[in-house]
């Protein structure tokens, strides 16, 4: 079975940090979610690569998500090189999902904006007819037929990295704390310890930061609590008086 969306980020938890809440929306709906992780965290300061995969597996059981796998290109060394398009390319043409959510183009982090454009290279040529994924073997590529070309139809991007002004906000109101809870699942992360805690913020703080970030796109929206997008593509409008959020 295919997906319908598909999440791709850098490291664990960016997800959780960037549209988890949007995901869980769209899995409460009936739609199939998946989350795509290009590296493991052997990096991180805290905690092993063995309690990211743990704790990833935890947050995605409270997302709903339906499928969750993390690829083996190196932490801190995300690079947009062919070998790492084809290893998306690969999930792409396996999971086949008609929206595709990646990082912003910018970013602090050049794991993030590198996964960005990866992301988007990959998904254009999954879709090219005559690209084979033949020529690097794997348990997958046998299975011939899952592989066909597919293009996701819908690219949109999680920008709550990025200080830039969202195109749309997703109303996360009834999905803020499940997704808050998806992220305190990274527990070597996000507990209160000594190692990094000069870069951590102390536990008390995630839920203000994370709760100030979810009011302030809510409030863009006239809901409580949102995630930002930005689309590159204009919106279409069917019916103007359907338009929602007030303008004065
Ligand atoms: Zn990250």
């Amino acid at each position: 079975m295919s997906l319908d969306i598909l999440a791709l980020a850098a490291h664990r938890d960016d997800v959780e940090q960037t549209c988890a809440g949007t995901l869980l929306k769209m899995a409460e709906r009936g739609y199939r979610t998946g989350i795509l992780d290009l590296t493991q965290g052997e990096m991180g300061t805290r905690g092993t690569m063995d309690d990211r995969a743990r704790e990833a597996a935890e947050a995605a059981r409270i997302l709903q998500v339906s499928w969750r796998e993390a690829l083996d290109i190196p932490d801190g060394r995300v690079e947009n090189t062919w070998e790492n398009r084809l290893k998306v390319v690969r999930v792409l043409r396996q999971q086949r999902p008609r929206v595709l959510i990646l990082p912003h183009w910018e970013g602090r982090h050049p794991d993030h904006y590198t996964a960005s454009v990866l992301g988007y290279e990959a998904a254009f040529l999954s879709g090219l007819a005559k690209l084979a994924l033949n020529d690097q073997p794997s348990a997958a590529s046998e299975k011939g037929d899952s592989l066909a070309p597919h293009r996701p139809f819908k690219i949109i991007y999680a920008s709550l990295y990025r200080d830039v002004r969202p195109t749309f906000v997703v109303d996360i109101t009834d999905q803020f704390e499940a997704r808050l809870a998806s992220l305190m699942a990274y527990k070597s992360q996000f507990t209160d310890q000594q190692a990094g805690s000069a870069i951590f913020p102390a536990q008390a703080d995630i839920r203000a930061r994370v709760e100030s970030m979810a009011r302030f796109y809510g409030m863009l929206g006239g809901v409580t609590y949102a995630e930002p997008f930005v689309q590159k593509e204009v919106g279409l409008v069917d019916d103007v008086m359907a338009i929602p959020v007030k303008s004065i």
